[in-house]
C-alpha cells in the first residue's frame, strides 16, 4: 500500500493523539485517580502541537483542550470500529463537523500536498480534518482493518499496521511484542523442563 508522506504524518499524529487518552495507557501510568491523561492541561496540548508540527494553531486555551479531547474520543471510536461502514460513518461526521477546506500547498519546502483544515481552523478542527482525511484514505484503500489496537493484554495502544501482510499485532515490537515473546519463551521452557 503506497501512502503519501503527508498522510503518513497525519496517521502518526492521530495514533499519538488516541494514545494520550487514559484508557490507552498501560497500568504502569496508574495514578491515584486512575490512568494518567497525556493531555492533562493546556501545556500538554502545546507540547503535542509542537511534537507534531501542527502549524498555525495560535494561542491555545481550556476550550481547545476540551475540544481536542472530544475529537480524540471520536478518533478512538474509529479505531474500535468493527467494519469499514461504521468507520466511514464516524469519519464522515468528524470531518463534516470540522468544516474542511481542501487546499494544495507546498509550504516550508514540502512537496505539494493537500491541507484539509480551513486556514483559521482551531487545533481541534485542524486535527479532525487532516487526521480524519488520512483515516478516510485508509478506508478508501480497503484497509480499514489496519487500524488496530495492540493485542498485548495490558496495553490498549492504537496503531496503524503498515506491514506488508497486515500481520502486526502489537503497538511496538520493541516493547509489547518483545515482552510477550519473552513470556511465551519462558512458558515453553518451563513446560519443556516439567
Ligand atoms: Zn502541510
Ligand atoms: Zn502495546
Amino acid at each position: 500500500m503506497l501512502i503519501p508522506h503527508d498522510t503518513r504524518i497525519a496517521l502518526d499524529t492521530v495514533v499519538d493523539l488516541v494514545n494520550t487518552a487514559p484508557e490507552s495507557e498501560p497500568p504502569r501510568e496508574e495514578t491515584a485517580d486512575g490512568p494518567a491523561d497525556g493531555l492533562d492541561g493546556v501545556a500538554a496540548l502545546y507540547a503535542f502541537a509542537e511534537r507534531h508540527h501542527i502549524s498555525g494553531v495560535g494561542a491555545l486555551g481550556e476550550k481547545d483542550l476540551a475540544a481536542v479531547r472530544d475529537v480524540r474520543a471520536r478518533f478512538a471510536e474509529v479505531f474500535a470500529a468493527p467494519d469499514p461502514r461504521t468507520a466511514a460513518d464516524l469519519v464522515n461526521r468528524l470531518v463534516a463537523a470540522a468544516g474542511t477546506t481542501p487546499q494544495l500547498t507546498d509550504h516550508d519546502g514540502y512537496d505539494w500536498h493537500v491541507h484539509y483544515f480551513a486556514p483559521d481552523a482551531s487545533i481541534a478542527d485542524h486535527l479532525a480534518a487532516d487526521c480524519g482525511m488520512a483515516l478516510a484514505f485508509i478506508i478508501v484503500a480497503g484497509e480499514q482493518e489496519r487500524l488496530r489496537r495492540c493485542e498485548a493484554p495490558d496495553c490498549g495502544h492504537a496503531f496503524v499496521d503498515l506491514s506488508r501482510n497486515r500481520s502486526r499485532r502489537y503497538c511496538s515490537s520493541r516493547t509489547c511484542g518483545n515482552r510477550l515473546h519473552v513470556a511465551a519463551y519462558r512458558a515453553r521452557r518451563k513446560e519443556a523442563s516439567a
